[in-house]
């Protein structure tokens, strides 16, 4: 079996085909680097993190930070950091990427065959099987291969040449700083906080993640916003990988928002990120009908792309895995477990991308007044935006909709513990 892609997904991948007991896998990785200098922070749910590690693909031995609530922050004269409009439950671990995918490296057992610098230009699918075509020259031929190469997968280009990610309009800053470099960590911004700051038409997450290799914290930010026409990014173009560098245009719009719409806590702390610390990643989304289809199969975002207001990105393509490892286990016709792979997950995809959507659409592209909502109004706007169902992943083996699918992460009508204490004025001023 060919695994193409040796992230998250590929790395997920190569650790269930080892179990399912598959002869010989090898993992076709296009970077020649370290994969694990170059990410930022993510975060997982709290369940979907318990039923992975019961799964066996994640444990407590990856680095994480715990977080708990999701103030939404006003600017305000008063308050330097912000007034909360509302505060939402944010039971998820914040995970430093590259130690994340270090850890999932080396798990994959010896006898996989993982190649770096490995590009796959091509795949032809051929009778029982398909062929890779290599950037080397080289050609190679496997009775399945899974594509976990990312968005722009050439697995996918193989069965469906027009499923190609869009662009959905608008971008993210990312950055990230060591702890002690922010303006007094401590009181304005609580440890298990997942602050976010809105304004009109975006809004900014922060949340601590581990350091590089587990050792110290960081403050990982992303900032979402639509990027000025100037900037005549063709991010829209599929053809074109898109850059990543903040450009000065770009840093200069990132400013301009920050002295309108930020309270001057967090408009500090973006500035004493080192610039080489700082990023762009455009919003894509795109699902592909189908996860499986003959010879070759799909997951991760190879599979489908959720823009990251979902919390699930990393989650879906460690479920995606984990269903595939079950669905090789319990047939010895691919063709049969293919497919049950297929029908499980493919729709898992669709309701994660129509999630991130709509969250995308109700908090960067038609933000509500923010500064007029209190808590139930908050509580009422994210049940509308269908934050309510998904949001940090489904349940694993459960199929959107489901009743084991039960939300999670939301509050009540009925508001008790944390969020009645801050209705009542207890928790944050
Ligand atoms: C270096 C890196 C850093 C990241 N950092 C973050 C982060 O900080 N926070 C976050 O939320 N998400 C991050 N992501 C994205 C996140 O990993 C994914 O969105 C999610 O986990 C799904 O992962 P994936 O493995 O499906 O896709 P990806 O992580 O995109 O991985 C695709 C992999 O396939 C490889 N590849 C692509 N095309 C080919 C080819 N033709 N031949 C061979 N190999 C190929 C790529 O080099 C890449 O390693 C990062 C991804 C990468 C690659």
């Amino acid at each position: 079996m060919a695994i193409v892609g040796g992230s998250i997904a590929g790395c997920a991948a190569a650790l269930a085909a080892a179990r399912a007991g598959a002869d010989e896998v090898v993992v076709y990785e296009r970077a020649a680097g370290r994969l694990q200098d170059r990410g930022v922070g993510l975060a997982l749910h709290n369940d979907r993190y318990a039923e992975l590690e019961a799964d066996g693909y994640l444990d407590a031995g990856m680095p994480w930070v715990q977080l708990a609530h999701r103030p939404w922050l006003v600017r305000t004269e008063a308050e330097r950091a912000g007034r909360a409009v509302g505060v939402l439950p944010f039971p998820f671990r914040s995970y430093n990427w590259g130690s994340l995918w270090q850890e999932l490296r080396s798990r994959i057992p010896e006898a996989v065959e993982y190649r770096t610098g490995a590009a796959v230009t091509e795949v032809r699918p051929a009778g029982d099987g398909a062929s890779l075509l290599l950037a080397d020259g080289g050609e190679e031929r496997f009775d399945l291969v899974v594509g976990a190469d990312g968005y722009r997968s050439v697995v996918r280009a193989a069965m469906y040449p027009d499923a190609l990610a869009r662009y959905g309009g608008y971008l993210a800053w990312r950055g990230t700083l060591p702890v002690e470099q922010l303006p007094d960590p401590h009181e304005a911004f609580p440890e298990q906080d997942a602050a976010t700051v809105v304004f009109p038409g975006g809004h900014m997450i922060v949340y601590r993640i581990p350091g590089p290799g587990g050792v110290g914290t960081n403050v990982n930010w992303v900032l979402y916003a639509t990027p000025p026409p100037a900037a005549a990014l063709r991010f829209d173009d599929p053809s074109v990988a898109p850059s990543r560098t903040a450009t000065d245009l770009l840093i200069s719009f990132q400013n301009t928002l920050m002295e309108e719409h930020f309270p001057d806590y967090w408009r500090e702390m973006v500035h004493r990120t080192p610039r080489e610390e700082m990023f762009v990643q455009p919003m894509y989304d795109m699902a592909a009908p189908h996860f499986a289809r003959g010879r070759l199969v799909l997951l991760g975002d190879a599979a489908s792309i959720a823009r990251p207001h979902t919390g699930s990105g990393a989650i879906k393509a460690l479920q995606d895995a984990s269903v595939l490892g079950r669905a090789l286990r319990s047939s010895d016709d691919l063709a049969v477990a293919l497919h049950a792979y297929d029908a499980e997950r493919a729709p898992v995809g669709r309701a994660i991308l129509e999630l991130g959507r709509n969250l995308g659409r109700a908090q960067v592209q038609e933000t509500p007044a923010w500064a007029e909502m209190d808590q139930r109004a908050v509580e009422a706007w994210w049940q509308n935006a269908g934050g309510g169902t998904g949001f940090g992943g489904h349940a694993l083996g459960s199929r959107p909709g489901d009743a084991e699918d039960t939300p999670t992460a939301t509050p009540t009508a009925t508001p008790s513990g944390f969020l009645r204490e801050v209705i009542d004025g207890g928790v944050r001023e």
